[in-house]
């Protein structure tokens, strides 16, 4: 039985986080959890004493579980308070592959599809956090990008293509600017695309962000991969054409660790409130279940979830109903065991 330690988060984390285990544990998975803190509140709580938002006694936890499962989490945007905690145990399990499938829904977008999964190195690029104050009036950043970071990725989002039968890939870049670090991203991709038979093409990333809006169709079927920082940005933005960032679900996954969470953050504005959309912390546990050997209980779970959205009768503000979170969360899993039940 595989063991994973959860973390809830902060903000709509507890929420949406409960909301999965709940489906999780209707359907039967064996998965044994472990709760554990990490975040900002908890660093609040413990009146900013730690240097980070992750105390020890859950990293020991995160390195005796087989997975990890990590609720949003705020991160200040002040100096001196911690790095964010994705960030963080991205870096420290080398979980390279940030990947985030996406799909449009009949309802939502009626007569228009989309599916397509974003593929974004998570170890290096901007968020290596190297900074520097040059004077008092300027500071430096620096964008990291290393061959080996490039090909590991670049590998990972053809054996995506490949394995999900998708024809075509699109490297984000800005090469005509960011000549050398991108240069070494756009030669990893066409030799990784070349080595799977994947026909591979360079977007530029503001031509890439105007062609998403205008003609988003003809990325459908593709695989999507960038640096990190450009698809972060570009990934939400496919996420508001498939009509919710709350839909939009996640795996970081390194050689020998995985990391399963929503994409989208803590939504302070809406916590406590039971308004958050549970769907893309939902589709992560399914993830998470068919990574630890539960395929059927996962597969249940993603069926369920297309049938609740696609019904509308059960679902959050944010994509046009009335429940609350733990409403949608029911109706998922009560479709997910009659699914499994038959
Ligand atoms: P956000 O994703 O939290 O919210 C952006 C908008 O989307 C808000 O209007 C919010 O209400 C809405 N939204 C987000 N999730 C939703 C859901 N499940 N259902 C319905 N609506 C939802 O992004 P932000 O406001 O830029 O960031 C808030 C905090 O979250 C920041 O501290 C940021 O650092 C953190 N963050 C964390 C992660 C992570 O944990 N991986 C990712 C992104 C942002």
């Amino acid at each position: 039985m595989a063991r994973v330690a959860v973390m809830r988060g902060d903000g709509i984390g507890p929420e949406v986080v409960d909301a999965m285990l709940s489906v999780l544990r209707e359907c039967g998975s064996g998965i044994e959890v472990v709760m554990c803190e990490a975040g900002s509140e908890q660093w609040e709580k413990n009146s900013r004493r730690d240097a980070t938002y992750i105390p020890d006694a859950t990293m020991a936890e995160l390195e005796r579980a087989d997975a990890c499962f990590k609720g949003p989490t705020t991160t200040l945007p002040v100096p001196g308070a911690p790095r964010s905690v994705a960030v963080t145990l991205r870096q420290k399990f080398d979980l390279y592959a940030n990947i985030r499938p996406c799909s449009t829904y009949e309802r939502l977008t009626p007569g228009r599809r989309l599916e397509c999964a974003c593929f974004r190195e998570a170890t290096e690029g901007l968020y290596s956090g190297v900074e520097s104050q040059v004077g008092p009036d300027a500071a430096i950043a620096i964008r990291k990008v290393t061959r080996r970071g490039c090909a590991r990725l670049a590998d990972a989002a053809m054996a995506w293509a490949e394995g999900h039968g998708m024809k075509s890939a699109v490297a984000i870049t800005k090469r005509n600017i960011l000549k050398r670090t991108d240069g070494i991203f756009w030669e990893e991709a066409q030799r990784a695309a070349a080595e799977r038979g994947i026909k591979v093409s360079e977007v530029y990333i503001d031509n890439m962000a105007q062609q998403l809006v205008v003609a988003p169709g003809q990325f459908d079927g593709t695989v999507l991969l960038s640096t990190n920082l450009f698809m972060d940005i570009i990934s939400e933005l496919v996420s508001g054409l498939v009509g919710s960032i709350g839909l939009i679900h996640s795996a970081n996954m390194g050689d020998s660790y995985a990391m399963f969470e929503a994409a989208h953050g803590s939504a302070p504005d809406i916590a406590g409130q039971g308004r958050a959309n549970p769907a893309a912390t939902i589709l992560s546990g399914a993830w998470m279940a068919e990574h630890a050997g539960e395929a059927d209980i996962g597969g249940a779970i993603r069926g369920a979830t297309s049938l609740v959205i696609n019904e509308g009768r059960s679902v959050t503000a944010d994509i046009g109903g009335s429940a609350s979170t733990s409403q949608m969360a029911g109706a998922i899993a009560s479709a997910a065991r009659a699914s499994l039940r038959r």
